[in-house]
């Protein structure tokens, strides 16, 4: 099975299905390793991530960390967490910010990588893009309320969060009770897989 994860993530790291559609070109930034626990599934990297390689390398990234109560070294082992958006590669930017995660990228690869990390016991749906494709109509009316009703989620081994990007910080203000209430219970949700 490790085999066949890096000849997938080998094949992810030479894709180019939607090369044209790329203002930056491809770059997939992807991390997974066949014993991983936890699996992040985010938007698409932003212009700083697509510059280093390294997902989640960003303010984004470090407030999702707090949020999950990760230290990077835990973060970052392929072998405890795998870090799967919704589009690999940068999707260049749209008004003051990104464009969507290409619609080709999670379709083509989410279901085979899934296939190969057999030891996923929560996997963490970071905004509304991963929330439409994993959730689908199980979702709530807004994101908030897909947000507060976590409890109906997580027996089926998701978690949907909010977007931890600085330009989020309007919901952030909006929403209190994510960050007050709600965090503590994420925690404790990623403890217990034991990562
Ligand atoms: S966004 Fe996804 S489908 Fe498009 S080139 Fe990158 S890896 Fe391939």
């Amino acid at each position: 099975m490790a085999d066949a994860l890096a000849q997938i993530l080998g094949d992810i790291r030479a894709c180019q299905r939607c090369a044209a559609e790329l203002p930056h070109g491809p770059r997939p930034v992807v991390q997974a390793g066949s014993a991983a626990r936890l699996c992040i599934v985010g938007q698409a990297p932003g212009r700083k991530v697509h510059e280093t390689g390294i997902p989640w390398d960003d303010p984004s990234g470090r407030r999702l960390r707090g949020w999950l109560g990760l230290a990077s070294a835990v973060f970052y082992d392929p072998a405890r967490v795998a870090i799967i958006p919704m589009g690999f590669c940068y999707p260049g930017k749209a008004g003051s910010g990104d464009n969507p995660p290409r619609p080709e990228c999670a379709p083509l690869w989410h279901p085979r990588l899934a296939k190969l990390l057999p030891g996923i016991g929560l996997t963490v749906l970071v905004g509304q893009y991963a929330q439409a494709w994993y959730l689908g109509g199980r979702r709530k009316a807004t994101l908030a309320k897909t947000v507060q009703a976590w409890r109906d989620y997580l027996p089926l081994g998701f978690l949907p969060l909010p977007h931890p990007s600085p330009r989020n910080q309007p919901w952030l203000a909006k929403n209190p009770w994510f960050e007050a209430d709600l965090v503590p219970h994420v925690q404790a949700a990623v403890r217990s897989l034991g990562v």
